[in-house]
């Protein structure tokens, strides 16, 4: 059973308060769709904190080396990612617009008691997976190369 794992999102920043967690592909169902069961570890960090201004956020890290299937050759391809993401938490739906003069590259969450982390990291997980994996121009297989290679490691 996928591990359930929530946090109080103000309370969290408030303190300052870090959380390190091993997720295996298992436990993020919706991102097991996508890749496949592998036995790849993803890394999340979060970190709270309070900005100047007195909002909380929570900065979200993920670190996962996912193999996905390249659209082009079919062959499995390394996707490496490295994000780091700030939330700044918002009390309620209204105060989401007066967040909008905030950086672009700032993402709002809404505050809650349980917020579920492993909903949070698979959100960002599948917002930052390519919609199509190509590996670079050029890199790809022969077509088939790629078949006999994949032949030989099934055997
Ligand atoms: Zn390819």
């Amino acid at each position: 059973m996928p591990k359930r794992i929530v946090i109080d999102t103000v309370k969290f920043a408030r303190n300052g308060q870090e959380m390190i967690h091993s997720f295996s592909v298992e436990d993020l169902q919706r991102v097991k769709d996508i890749v496949g069961d592998v036995g790849e570890e993803i890394e999340a960090k979060l970190e709270g904190g309070v900005l100047k201004t007195g909002k909380p956020f929570i900065d979200l890290s993920i670190k996962a080396n996912l193999p996905l299937t390249c659209q082009r050759c079919l062959e499995l391809m390394n996707f490496e990612l490295n994000s780091s993401t700030r939330f700044i938490i918002a009390f309620g739906k209204s105060e989401l617009t007066d967040l909008s003069d905030e950086p672009d590259d700032v993402e709002f969450l809404i505050a809650e008691e349980d917020t579920d982390v492993v909903a949070m990291v698979e959100d960002e997980l599948l917002l930052r997976l390519p919609m199509a994996a190509k590996h670079e121009d050029g890199k790809c297989r022969e077509p088939e190369w790629g078949n006999s290679a994949r032949r030989l490691r099934l055997d």
